[in-house]
Parts: structure tokens; sequence; C-alpha cells
């Protein structure tokens, strides 16, 4: 299927590996130029070199926390002010307990994982509506649907910012432009390995062993591939999806037992 999105622009935020790299990769083979950013220059350098030389797109890359004001601000300079497609993303919070965290770690929290992509879209929005074409796709969690207990930092600062999608996609979609959330469960980046690890230390079994028990919970018998991620946001952002706004889409293999 031709996406449509030869020629255009994206920010893909966090990109250097993992689910940010697969929507990176899916954008690039369809013709989308890209600015991408990570905080280490060494993988985000070898990512951008190896998207280049697969698909022929111009790749600008910012080492950066898109965390933080500066680094927002230097990615914004990088894309310039026609930005066609913004990729939201950033490392989560770290797991603990809801007695633990004081105010600070609920600011860092938000900040990362609302307030960041927040800025980012109050930022290119209204390039995008002039134009009358625009697609933000922002990489949340399955913690938004089904909380999982020992993230609360990070089921808190996402359903913030689903809640902020959910009146805001509706406020721009008359102008072309359409904003949804994919949330990941399970998949197979550098988080799964260390997720893996943590569970073999704690149940004193092997890594293979701990892998197989959280396979065991997902119908489909496996983790996510980020290519596979990639496409779902490739889909997203293709002039096909223009009349899907709003929605928050599960990429779990079935994990979640749900019916809607
Ligand atoms: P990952 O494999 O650890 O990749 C993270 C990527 O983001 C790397 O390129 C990393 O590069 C970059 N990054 C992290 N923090 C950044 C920051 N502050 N500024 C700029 N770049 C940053 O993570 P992932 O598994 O792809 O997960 C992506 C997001 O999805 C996370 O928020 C995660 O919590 C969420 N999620 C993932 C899963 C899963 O199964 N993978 C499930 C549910 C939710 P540097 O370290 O060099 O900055």
């Amino acid at each position: 299927m031709d996406l449509g999105l030869k020629g255009k622009k994206a920010i893909v935020c966090a990109a250097s590996k993992g689910l940010g790299k697969g929507c990176a990769g899916a954008l690039a083979a369809a013709g989308v130029d890209l600015v991408i950013c990570a905080r280490g220059a060494e993988a985000l350098e070898a990512t951008a070199a190896e998207l280049r030389a697969a698909h022929g797109v111009k790749v600008a890359t910012v080492a950066c926390d898109i965390t933080t004001e500066e680094g927002r601000a230097l990615v914004l300079a990088a894309a310039g002010p026609e930005v066609d497609i913004l990729v939201t993303n950033a490392g989560g919070p770290p797991p603990g307990m809801w007695s633990d965290w004081g105010r600070e770690d609920f600011i860092r929290a938000l900040d990362a994982n609302m307030l960041t992509p927040i800025a980012l879209m109050q930022a290119v929005l209204p390039g995008m509506m002039a134009r009358g074409w625009g697609r933000v796709v922002n990489i949340t969690s399955v913690s938004v649907k089904a909380p999982v207990a020992v993230l609360g930092l990070s089921n808190s600062a996402r359903a913030g910012l689903t809640g902020f999608v959910a009146g805001t996609a509706r406020q721009v979609a008359g102008q072309g432009v359409t904003i949804n959330n994919l949330q990941p469960g399970m998949h197979a980046t550098d988080r799964a390995v260390a997720l893996d690890r943590g569970a073999a230390r704690a149940q004193n079994i092997s890594e293979e062993d701990a892998r197989a028990q959280r396979w065991a919970s997902i119908p489909v018998g496996r983790y996510g591939t980020a290519e596979e991620f990639g496409a779902a946001c490739a889909f997203l952002c293709s002039v096909h999806a223009g009349f899907i706004v709003g929605q928050n889409i599960l990429l779990d293999g079935g994990a979640t037992n749900t019916t809607m």
C-alpha cells in the first residue's frame, strides 16, 4: 500500500532504539524525511546512517534529552517550521511503590511522559492546521488501558496525556490534523530484556525461563517487534488514516483481556 507520505517531514522522538526506531524506520521506508533524537549520540548516528542507507531519505539528528526545554527547542529548530508528522516518545518512569513517590518523582514523570508530548504538540499543531494536514502519534502504554501496579508514575502521567489528546484531537481534526495514541504492550526492545533479567533475578530462574513465562501471558505467544509497531505508526500517519481521530490503539498481542 502506498502510504502517500513521500517527501513529508517527521520528527520522531527517542528514536535511536526500540519503538521510536521502529516508527522512524517505517516512516523512512514510506519516503519521509526525518529529524530523530536520543540522548546518546553514538546509537543515534548509527540509526541515522542505517535509515539513510536503507531508504535514501534525509535524516537529521539531535543528541538531546527531549524531556528538557532545551532539548525540545533544538529538535524543533532542526525540523524548521514545516513539520508534517510528529511521533512523541521518551523513556518510561521507573517502577516502585505508591507509598514511596514524592512530588519530585511525579513532576519528573509528568514532565517526561505528559508535558513533553503536550509541549511538542503545542509547537507543531498551529503550522499543521494552517497547512491543512498533519499527523501526531504519541507512544504511550498498555498501562493507560490496564494499570500496571508498579508503574504508578507511568499510569498517572500517561493517563494525563491521554486526557489532553482526547479533547485536543477533536479541536484540530477539522483542519486535517489527526492525533492518536499507540499503546504498546510487551515488545522485544532493550526494555523487555531488562524486565526479563529483573524477573529472572526476583524468582531465581534463568532469563530464558523468565521470558518463556512472560511470553505465555501473551495470546500471540511472543513479544511484539519494533517493526510491527512502526508499521502501525506509519499507517496512522498515512493519507488513509484521516478518519481515525483521538484513538488509543493497543498493540499487545491480545494480552489485555478486554472486550473493547
Ligand atoms: P528503549 O528500547 O529503551 O528505547 C528508548 C529510546 O528512547 C532510545 O533510543 C533512547 O536513547 C531514547 N530515549 C530515552 N529517553 C530519552 C530522552 N529523555 N530523550 C531522548 N531520547 C530518549 O524503549 P522502548 O522499549 O522503545 O519504549 C519506548 C516507550 O514505550 C517508553 O516510554 C516505554 O516506557 C514505553 N513502553 C514500552 C513497552 C515495551 O514493551 N517496549 C511497553 C509499554 C510501554 P537514549 O537512551 O540514548 O536517550
